[in-house]
């Protein structure tokens, strides 16, 4: 954290000891960004999606979801890029940042579990950016309780034909490939689930419904209908699915915790700038001590927030212990303090920040996703809880 003179404050900066790789890559990613991304994101529309994802593309960005075997920049892939990039797009655009987010919750199933020949097949396409992933999980009954997902997984000879619906899938109709996650023992709940990868292109997939949620991001329903996938897109045995999925989404958790701090320095930089501007009694409002007290618990949540974020991120990478804990406590810790920041920051811009399409009322929307995807802020409670207490 950069605290400057008048016209510098640079609340984005990453910990000293993060590393010297990730703190190139901030740098180098944070002026590209700025340059490329600030004007793409402001509607939803699937042209400026996909016109993101190209950017994203064409930066190389994807090559740090997959490993250098796949056609990825570091030999294994490190959490703590993810979060880097991810903190950084999420300043400038939220749409980029999903966009992001998604194609490295596609690719580390395939990376996790799959074989030389289902990576080979998969990984290279989604590290250039030729293709574009999606996860899908959820299930209109199956949202927090993930294990209880329906959709259906019968064995056919040497193929498994999928019938079920997935719900809120980012990247619905817009993925060129899916990772499904279904039963194929539903007498066994969730240890029947397994994880599949099946292209868009598949007969009996279909988008039943796109999605218009707060703020722009591309999602929808997924309907598979007698959808005939080889048995050799099985990713790890049957049976394997829920570990699949909740091992992806303990990995990645503590990224959404860095999205968070992503627009939330984005917040704290415009009401620093606005407080600085802004008179009112005849005072500048940054010699009020209600807006003071208010900068100072926004940067003090903000640094706390990056800390956990980072320290999550760097156990993941080094292979400590205790990583849930840490992961659930980055995201919730940090996706809730985003929230809280970006509302006072709001506050603090008075009605201007009310104003649809400003960088406020943007803000105000893109930060309310993050405390819900990838499991709400209560059920990485219950995780914190049981990490700590052991279960009830
Ligand atoms: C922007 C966005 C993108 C998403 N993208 C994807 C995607 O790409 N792929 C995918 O598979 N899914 C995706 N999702 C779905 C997301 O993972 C679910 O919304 C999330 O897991 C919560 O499930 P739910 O919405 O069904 O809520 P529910 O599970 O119905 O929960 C409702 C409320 O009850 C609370 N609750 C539930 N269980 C408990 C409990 N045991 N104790 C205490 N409180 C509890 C929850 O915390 C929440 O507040 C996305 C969601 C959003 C908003």
């Amino acid at each position: 954290m950069t605290v400057a003179g008048d016209n510098e404050f640079r609340p984005g900066e990453i910990p000293d000891w993060l590393g010297a790789p990730q703190a190139r890559l901030r740098g180098s990613l944070s002026a590209w960004a700025q340059a490329e991304l600030a004007g793409v994101a402001a509607d939803g529309g699937d042209e400026a999606a996909r016109a993101a994802f190209r950017k994203l593309a064409g930066r190389g960005v994807f090559r740090y979801v997959v490993p250098r075997g796949s056609g990825g920049i570091r030999r294994r892939v490190q959490v703590r890029d993810l979060c880097v990039i991810r903190e950084t797009l999420a300043g400038v655009s939220p749409l980029a940042d999903t966009l992001f987010a998604v194609q490295a919750l596609a690719a580390w199933p395939i990376m996790a579990a799959g074989t030389p020949d289902q990576q080979a097949a998969w990984l290279p396409g989604l590290a250039a950016g030729r293709g574009m992933g999606a996860f899908a999980l959820t299930e209109p009954d199956a949202g927090s309780d993930a294990a209880a997902a329906r959709l259906r997984g019968r064995r056919r000879g040497g193929a498994y034909v999928l019938d079920g619906v997935k719900s809120l899938i980012s990247n619905a109709g817009l993925a060129h490939l899916y990772v499904v996650f279904g039963s194929t023992h539903p007498a066994r709940k969730g240890k029947g689930l397994s994880a599949f990868v099946v292209e868009a292109a598949t007969p009996g997939v279909e988008v039943k419904e796109r999605i218009d949620l707060i703020s722009p991001h591309p999602i929808g329903t997924v309907g598979f209908e007698g959808c005939r996938v080889p048995a050799a897109q099985l990713l790890g045995q049957p049976g394997q699915g829920l570990g699949i999925a909740l091992g992806t989404l303990e990995a990645l958790r503590c990224s959404v915790g860095a999205a968070a701090t992503g627009m939330a320095g984005r917040a704290l930089a415009e009401a620093v700038r606005h407080a600085r501007r802004r008179s009112q009694f005849g005072r500048n409002l940054s010699r009020f001590q209600a807006i003071r007290f208010k900068i100072a618990d926004m940067t003090t949540d903000l640094e706390a927030a990056r800390l956990l974020v980072y320290q999550a991120a760097r156990a993941h990478d080094r292979g400590d212990g205790d990583l849930r804990r840490k992961a659930s406590m980055a995201k919730l810790f940090a996706t809730e303090a985003a929230q809280r920041i970006v509302d006072q920051a709001l506050q603090i811009h008075g009605g201007r920040g009310l104003v649809a399409g400003s960088v406020m009322e943007r803000l105000y929307r893109d930060v309310r996703a993050l405390r819900i995807y990838e499991g709400t802020s209560e059920i990485q409670r219950l995780i914190v809880a049981r990490e700590v207490l052991g279960r009830p």
